[in-house]
């Protein structure tokens, strides 16, 4: 008796038409190699299907979270080092073609870029806070209001935004030119 054919239409049985079907089950009645093959298969299908669902790692919130917080000290690190290495460059060039008198305004010039560099970093916080409660507003609304109530208080509120936005900006900027 040849095997091969019923070996290969064991895995395939929920697609077999019932005439295949009916032919399979003749020869299992019949051969015991393929009848092993069946028991088995539908016994390692079965223990596929009861295994636990992979859950996620216990604390998986928790290391998202610190990941989070760690990016965005990585991310200010890094802007600070760029702007004193701009700091330092320029230094370096107004000492070379200015001569060594304009370095007494450098302090001041210094307190003006490190100051900067805080409020990039709290617009940019801002910003991602901002979006973050923008999705999640969107999505509480989307389950439960009609489109067109949903559209317009989209756009009421990305426009209040860009307003808040802009007198964060406004009021940053002019404090520090007042300092
Ligand atoms: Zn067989």
């Amino acid at each position: 008796m040849k095997h091969p054919p019923f070996e290969a239409l064991l895995f395939e049985m929920d697609q077999l038409g019932d005439e295949e079907r009916i032919v399979l089950k003749n020869h299992l009645r019949e051969c015991e190699h393929c009848n092993a093959v069946a028991t088995s298969w539908s016994d390692l299908e079965g223990k596929m299907r009861s295994a636990p669902q992979m859950a996620p790692a216990a604390g998986f919130t928790e290391r998202f979270r610190e990941r989070l917080v760690v990016h965005k000290r990585r991310r200010q690190e890094r802007l600070t080092l760029a702007v004193i290495l701009a700091i330092l460059i320029s230094l370096i060039i107004v000492t070379v073609f200015f001569g060594v008198e304009l370095l007494a305004f450098v302090p001041s010039a210094i307190t003006f870029l490190l100051k900067s560099v805080n409020d990039l970093v709290r617009l940019g916080g801002l910003l991602s806070i901002l979006g973050d409660f923008a999705l999640v507003l969107i999505e509480g609304i989307t389950q439960s209001l009609p489109a067109g109530l949903m559209l317009a208080i989209s756009t009421a509120t990305s426009g209040l935004a860009i307003i808040w936005v802009f007198s964060i900006y406004k009021f940053g900027y002019k404090t520090i030119r007042r300092e």
